[in-house]
């Protein structure tokens, strides 16, 4: 089964997540689980939780395809003393939510180096921000986003990504998710039918499927390995459609949420139908 849905609004409280996920014809839906240009925020009221499972069980939404996103301040691989110690106590104060909220993942950018420490340095220092945050929470799995590599923003490569994994200790609480337009702009070529299986290959032999909890689809407005990050509707930008086609009659990609971030929002309940219209 494919599970797609879209980035959806938490305007008047995170209850109404599940409400705009199902007008818009989604199975699966991404949220911020608070304000995310803002480092600090009030608890989870007892009203918007119990609004929030009673409406998720009202549009059967299972939680297994609920991927919520971590706020964008988050530097997990901050060079800053004071920047890392206030990501970390952001990371574990997210993780906490979703355990409030019967969530059972949460997407996070790995982080920055500033060009003040070296990749490598920087990779050991999220890596660590990680396994502090899963050793003072239980349950929810941290989920890694691949990213443009726009600036100092390390994540770019799947190398990356395995490199952090490798030195998280309790590894059933790591995941991946893949967002196509980052994929795109940081060289991956996926445009066309053997790009894409040589990408996933890649995928495969250096992080492994068995990481994979969750996909970000997106057009790319900027192209090939230009590791900028702006997102286009679907068969708009520099990707096309092909690959997202791809990635739907593809079996890897079954029971994980396969996720919209595109910038507008009026099209998704047509780029959602576009993409189940492609299992037919
Ligand atoms: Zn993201
Ligand atoms: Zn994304």
């Amino acid at each position: 089964m494919k599970f797609i849905g879209a980035h959806v609004s938490i305007a008047g409280g995170i209850q109404n997540a599940p409400i705009n996920a199902h007008r818009i014809g989604a199975k699966a839906f991404a949220l911020f689980l608070k304000n995310q240009r803002q480092w600090q925020a009030k608890p989870l009221s007892e009203e918007s939780i119990e609004g929030f499972n009673k409406n998720c069980g009202a549009f059967g939404f299972d939680k297994k395809y609920i991927l919520p996103h971590a706020s964008y301040l988050i530097n997990l691989g901050s060079p800053e003393k004071e920047k890392l110690t206030k990501s970390r106590e952001a990371l574990i104060d997210e993780l906490k939510r979703c355990r409030q909220l019967g969530l059972l993942r949460l997407n996070v950018h790995p982080g920055a180096s500033l060009n003040r420490i070296t990749t490598q340095d920087c990779l050991k220092r999220i890596a660590e921000s990680i396994n502090i945050a899963l050793d003072r929470t239980e349950g929810v799995e941290v989920v890694l986003e691949n990213t443009a590599g726009e600036g100092s923003v390390l994540g770019f490569r799947f190398e990356h990504l395995r490199t952090i994994i490798d030195r998280i200790e309790d590894k059933t609480r790591i995941g991946v998710c893949i967002d196509t337009c980052h994929l795109f702009a940081a060289g991956y070529d996926i445009r066309r039918y053997d790009g894409f299986c040589k990408t996933f290959e890649e995928f495969e032999r250096i992080v492994g499927f068995s990481y994979l909890k969750g996909m970000h689809l997106n057009d790319s407005k900027t192209a090939l390995g230009s590791r900028v990050d702006r997102h286009q509707s679907l068969g708009e930008g520099q990707i096309g459609i092909d690959a997202f086609r791809f990635i739907i009659k593809d079996k890897r990609f079954c029971n994980m949420p396969l996720i919209l971030e595109t910038p507008n929002p009026s099209k998704w309940p047509y780029e959602i139908g576009l993409l189940y219209s492609f299992l037919e």
